[in-house]
């Protein structure tokens, strides 16, 4: 039994053998699974997701392991009607403010998770839940990814009093993600074990099994066993 609730996974799903590998490993650790395929990139020659074909595998995967529960995010409401395989649906920082795309997803029965935009105030955040919540759907779970800050270290400033402020004032589980918001390994694990020592309810972290090739974020995702050796420190 985890201390804290956790979503794990990497960064792009990228194929069946990856992600196969990846259950295969961290299966023990957590059920819950998140992998991009429509991903919405900075840089227009950025690797762009797998999309359809990534669907697919996502489809097989489910056929080899039920128990499995997979989060993706979405970027378009057209999406929603490809992705009767997933279970969680996550609104990424790009779309916290995409106003249609959160009354379209209020509509579904599946559970939501919204990251806060990295220019977003929390007040922000909580009214983006709330044009969800307005549709019907209250599974939300509310999720702090860093913010953009006059720091200038690190990908993202982590704004863990957010995290305080939104368990005082919601009933929503507040996850952390500690991978975009540290930038690369070293910072991912530190921050990883303030955000459990803060009393986060979830992680959302990023783990690949060879994170040098990986196609998107490569510097921030950690390998499999790094991964299984700061939960084991969490839990410890
Ligand atoms: C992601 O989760 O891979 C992602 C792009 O996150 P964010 O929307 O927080 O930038
Ligand atoms: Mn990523």
């Amino acid at each position: 039994m985890n201390k804290v609730q956790i979503i794990h996974g990497p960064c792009s799903l990228e194929s069946y053998q990856q992600m196969d590998q990846i259950i295969h490993e961290l299966l023990p650790i957590s059920n819950v699974f998140r992998c991009g395929i429509y991903k919405p990139r900075t840089n227009f020659d950025s690797f762009q997701g797998l999309k359809k074909e990534g669907l697919q595998i996502i489809h097989d995967l489910k056929i080899k392991y039920p128990q499995v529960k997979f989060c993706v995010e979405i970027t378009e409401i057209s999406q929603l009607k490809e992705i009767e395989d997933i279970d969680i649906i996550q609104i990424g920082a790009r779309n916290m403010q995409n106003y249609e795309l959160l009354i379209a997803v209020g509509k579904t029965d599946k559970q939501i998770l919204l990251k806060r935009g990295f220019g977003s105030t929390v007040s922000e955040l909580l009214s983006s839940a709330n044009y969800i919540k307005a549709q019907g759907n209250s599974d939300i779970i509310l999720c702090e990814r860093g913010i953009r800050t006059f720091s200038d270290v690190g990908r993202f400033t982590l704004d863990l009093a957010a995290v305080g402020f939104l368990q005082e004032q919601t009933e929503y589980p507040i996850f952390v993600d500690p991978s975009h918001a540290g930038g690369e390994v070293l910072e991912v694990t530190r921050l990883t074990k303030a955000a459990v020592a803060y009393g986060v309810d979830g992680l959302i972290i990023e783990v690949h099994p060879n994170p040098s090739q990986a196609l998107s974020d490569s510097e921030q995702q950690l390998p499999i066993e790094e991964y299984k050796q700061l939960i084991a420190k969490i839990n410890s």
